[in-house]
């Protein structure tokens, strides 16, 4: 069916308010965007949402990439939104597909015992191509070699303040390499033998484990046991020349030849997370306090000064900040 939408005229002006010219230096960085083109509404929720908050300030490029060509429509409808460059970018098989080598029979069965435990896309192969091309591959994409810092962004997500300053500038001049807004516990069953593979990876490489780590962040009893905590990472600010280095390569690698992506059901926040506690400096993980976000049923919206002077929506109250299963207090307590 041909949209009506696409016999639109393009408007000369997408925005109410004049677009600024971004300031003179911006960072190496860009927008990511992994979508489906049936996520087409809620990714344009989120697009406006960006560049109201920050984005129409900065014209930051929009990097989108899906297993599937972008249809027509879905572009014209992404392009509507911005006045920043905007790439359309397809994934290769082999950083999709589950791969040859994994056992089927084997993956059925995980899959068959995660949804007998009702676990969310416990029985979905497609959850989990994707959380693996988001843990070893989307920052190998043609479209973001040039690239060195990203935000990810995914459909439907809300900002709530503007933003008043460069993130992307932040991170590079304080030498961070990953942020995030979220944090919170993940479903054991999904990682069942994930820290066992941690274990050994960490025995047989010691060498990339940063003496400055934030172990602790991810295990309460010195690295014996994982405490699931994680970094909700449908929100990231973060370096990928972190990903790319041999220590995260080596790390993706082991875990990649585990199987577990397919045979549990490792997520790619788990899998970031555990690396930057493990190979980056603590300091070098930063908490977004003043970026106000939601996904689904869970929001960081910020109280105090900040509130008012970044004109924020959302309500302080609801916060998922210091509720039961948010890891941001064991962060405060380790990182303050
Ligand atoms: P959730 O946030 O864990 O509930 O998972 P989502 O359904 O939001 O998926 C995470 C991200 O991956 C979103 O940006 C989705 O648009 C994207 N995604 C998930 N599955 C697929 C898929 O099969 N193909 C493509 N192209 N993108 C996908
Ligand atoms: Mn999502």
């Amino acid at each position: 069916v041909k949209s009506t939408l696409a016999t639109l005229p393009v408007p000369s002006s997408t925005h109410s308010v004049a677009y600024n010219a971004p300031p003179s230096g911006r960072a190496n960085a860009t927008f990511v965007f992994l979508a489906r083109n049936s996520d087409i509404d809620g990714v344009a929720a989120a697009v406006q949402s960006v560049e109201d908050r920050f984005n129409r300030r900065h014209g930051y490029p929009w990097v989108f990439l899906n297993d599937e060509y972008f249809t027509e429509q879905f572009m014209f409808r992404v392009r509507l939104l911005t006045d920043a460059p905007v790439f359309f970018g397809r994934i290769e098989r082999d950083a999709w597909n589950q791969p040859d080598w994994i056992d089927e029979e084997k993956a059925r069965k995980g899959r068959l015992k995660l949804m007998s435990q009702r676990i969310i896309y416990g029985g979905s192969v497609p959850y989990r191509n994707m959380c693996r091309f988001n843990s070893g591959f989307f920052f190998k994409h043609e479209l973001l070699q040039q690239y060195r810092y990203y935000w990810r962004v995914e459909p439907g997500v809300k900002y709530f303040c503007d933003l008043s300053y460069d993130p992307f500038k932040m991170m590079q001049e304080q030498e961070k390499v990953y942020g995030f807004t979220i944090s919170l516990m993940e479903h054991k069953a999904t990682v069942a033998t994930l820290w066992q593979a941690v274990k050994e990876f960490i025995e047989q490489h010691p060498e990339h484990i940063d003496p400055n780590n934030a172990l602790d962040f991810v295990s309460d009893d010195a690295g014996a046991n994982y405490n699931l905590c994680h970094f909700w990472s449908n929100f990231e600010i973060a370096d990928m020349d972190f990903w790319r280095a041999p220590a995260y390569q080596a790390f993706f690698d082991f875990l990649e030849a585990k199987g577990g992506f397919y045979y549990e059901r490792w997520g790619d926040a788990p899998v970031h997370s555990i690396a930057a506690a493990l190979f980056a400096r603590r300091d070098q993980i930063h908490f977004f306090r003043d970026i106000a976000y939601r996904h689904d049923d869970f929001e960081h919206c910020p109280a105090g000064e900040q509130y008012a002077a970044n004109r924020c929506s959302c309500n302080p109250d609801t916060s998922f900040d210091y509720t039961d299963h948010s890891c941001l207090r064991r962060f405060e307590n380790l990182f303050s």
